[in-house]
């Protein structure tokens, strides 16, 4: 345990030490362990991010919204609740992205970086600049069935200015009722290593999402807290 213990600590330090998004590429693989071992016992912890990819042979059993695209069968409950509820409220938000196999998530990514050497980065340069924007194939919690982004009909472009539409205010205050939580806020992308999306929405459970509210935590910091005894998920985060 203390060796799990010890990894999970160097990569709370190495978060803490990580000064801005997206500088992925000083975790060692090593650092990983600890946030797997919770993540592979618990479906809902399911962690995918620029350094945990998905395992090739991940299945998953979907079902299909009203709109055809689709969930993890698991979440869609509570997913159809929370947007039954915000309609109800007056509102009127849009699943413009759910499931992505990974055929999908590679040609996105293959396009951008297509579109980023026709502007005239290097191939080098190009594969680097898109990873900041489409995740890496293996990395997308879309590839998960558990993640969807919302937008509101009356603005369905994925920007900032997202965050002040009255759904996404609505979504913020409420998600973690549903089991879900805002993936990755403002305040937390050198954690999460992606840069704030006011859209996207990550189910983990009504517990966890409970807990990751109260503490202030992103999914990153509270599975670390999770390994770490000195550390208390109840505690507000910094
Ligand atoms: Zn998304």
């Amino acid at each position: 345990m203390n060796a799990v213990r010890c990894a999970a600590g160097f990569l709370a330090a190495l978060m803490l030490l990580t000064p801005a998004c997206y500088a992925v590429d000083i975790v060692p693989a090593t650092a990983t362990a600890a946030v797997e071992t919770a993540a592979e016992e618990d479906w809902q912890l399911l962690l995918v991010n620029p350094w945990n990819k998905l395992p090739e042979e991940f299945t998953v059993e979907l079902k299909k919204l009203p709109n055809g695209l689709q969930v993890d069968a698991r979440i869609y409950d509570d997913l159809t609740a929370m947007l039954s509820d915000c309609r109800k409220a007056g509102l009127r938000p849009v699943v413009c992205s759910a499931y992505r196999p990974v055929e999908t998530q590679t040609r996105l990514y293959n396009n951008k970086i297509a579109r980023l050497q026709a502007a005239g980065y290097s191939r080098e340069a190009a594969i680097r600049q898109a990873g900041r924007w489409v995740a890496v194939p293996g990395t997308s919690e879309h590839q998960t069935g558990l993640a969807v982004d919302l937008v509101a009909s009356s603005y369905q472009v994925l920007d900032k200015k997202q965050e002040q539409t009255k759904e996404q205010k609505w979504l913020m205050e409420h998600c973690w009722e549903y089991g879900f939580i805002l993936r990755y806020p403002s305040d937390k992308c050198g954690v999460t290593g992606i840069g704030y999306e006011p859209w996207h929405y990550r189910y983990v459970g009504k517990e966890t999402a409970k807990a990751m509210q109260e503490a202030g935590l992103c999914l990153e910091e509270y599975l670390t807290a999770l390994e770490s005894p000195q550390e208390t998920v109840h505690t507000k985060a910094r």
